[in-house]
């Protein structure tokens, strides 16, 4: 079944016809060795994507659930979290943890920009924080957070790092035994979802607990939760054939598919590629007058989130376009209707995204702006054979 659209929103992304094709293989039970197979072997690969010597969690669900799952299991009931916000979904994690009696506090970027580490240093000085969230790549600014500054200053004032990945893992690296300048200065959870980057379709909730994340949860006699505490799925992890509750044996088989991609195209590689056609799109997408709302240093090679030129409906832009097979997404919050967001992650190819810089042009034109197409699709190709 070929992809009808070019569906180009911050997920799900588009699935190419292997992964469909595992998608629709025949369901057996979930404790059959052919099915057991395939999910140990997800599970290796993901453990490869985040290179941890912890242990990974593969469950139904979405991205939202993988929040939950790491945070339970690291901060108890009257802890306190610090959440380092960077839109929507950064803020995200405040309701979660007050759902939980977890005692949050947030620094909160201005949309667009990236929190500076002084900040985070000073808010860490008052001390008591079990765990810090970052959100890697927010989806409704397009800003990528900078771990590498992150990292140390958390892991000084001796929290966990938890990143929330779902934007961001296998097109940014996320390696959870690199260190930030001291052996112990590292990432300790990172969570993920199916359906972004990975570019499998909606349905799994993916968490990586490194050493130190799964030594808080041993800490802790027990956790708010039954389907979401670790303890219940690390023999599942460690041998799938044993039961705790059902998994999707489809999705793990598009799962295992879509890691297999992963792996095949090499993480470095994946790495550059998405390097490459986030500032490729950014700067196709400057000659037709649009912005990024983000300053480069901090955008994203996920996503983008574009701020329209004078004169642009969003509503008639986007059914334009959807209407020719290309669909991206509004903007949310104070920037709806003044900004889009188009993500550029998965398995998406550069064919994709000449076709899309094509049609944003033809689309600008028939609503009478202006519009070089042929200088923007330039640009575009210019800027991601060069990066
Ligand atoms: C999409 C997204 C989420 C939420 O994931 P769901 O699968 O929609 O629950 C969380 N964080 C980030 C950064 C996201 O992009």
């Amino acid at each position: 079944m070929p992809n009808k659209e070019m569906l180009l929103i911050p997920g799900p992304t588009p699935v190419v016809d292997e992964i469909y094709e595992a998608l629709a293989s025949e369901t057996y039970a979930h404790t059959d060795p052919r099915v057991v197979k395939i999910f140990k072997n997800s599970l290796s690969l993901t453990k490869r994507l985040f290179n941890t010597d912890g242990e990974v969690f593969v469950v139904a669900g979405s991205g939202t659930l993988a929040m939950e799952m790491a945070l339970i299991n690291t901060v108890a009931p009257g802890e306190k979290l610090l959440v380092i916000s960077h839109g929507y979904f950064g803020d995200r994690f405040i309701p979660i943890a007050k759902a939980f009696g977890i005692q949050v506090e947030s620094l909160q970027a201005e949309w667009g920009k990236h929190i500076q580490k002084e900040l985070v240093e000073e808010k860490l000085a008052e001390g008591g924080f079990k765990a810090v969230t970052v959100t890697h790549v927010d989806t409704s600014t397009g800003v990528m957070a900078h771990i590498e500054e992150l990292i140390p200053v958390v892991k000084k004032a001796g929290a966990l790092f938890i990143l929330d990945g779902v934007c961001a893992a296998a097109a940014i690296d996320e390696d959870m035994q690199k260190t930030y300048g001291h052996p112990d200065y590292k990432l300790d959870v990172v969570l993920t979802g199916s359906q972004k980057a990975i570019g499998v379709p909606p349905g799994l909730g993916i968490v990586a607990f490194g050493p130190k994340a799964l030594a808080a949860r041993e800490a802790m006699a027990k956790v708010p939760g039954y389907y979401l505490d670790i303890k219940n799925w690390i023999s599942i992890m460690n041998d799938p054939g044993k039961y705790f509750a059902t998994p999707p044996v489809n999705m793990i088989y598009a799962f295992n598919k879509g890691m297999e991609i992963v792996m095949a195209e090499g993480l470095n590689n994946r790495y550059r590629r998405h390097a490459a056609l986030g500032q490729a799109v950014r700067a196709g997408l400057k000659v037709y007058g649009m912005k990024p709302l983000a300053a480069e240093e901090a955008a994203a090679p996920t996503l983008s989130c574009i701020v329209y030129p004078e004169g642009v409906n969003d509503v008639e832009f986007r059914s334009r376009l959807a209407a020719k097979g290309m669909v991206i997404a509004g903007a949310l919050a104070s920037l709806a209707g003044k900004a889009f967001r188009i993500g550029h992650m998965g398995n998406v190819t550069e064919e994709m995204f000449v076709k899309a810089i094509e049609l944003v042009g033809e689309t600008l034109k028939e609503m009478g702006l202006e519009a070089n197409m042929e200088a923007a699709v330039e640009e575009f190709k210019k800027v991601y054979h060069s990066v």
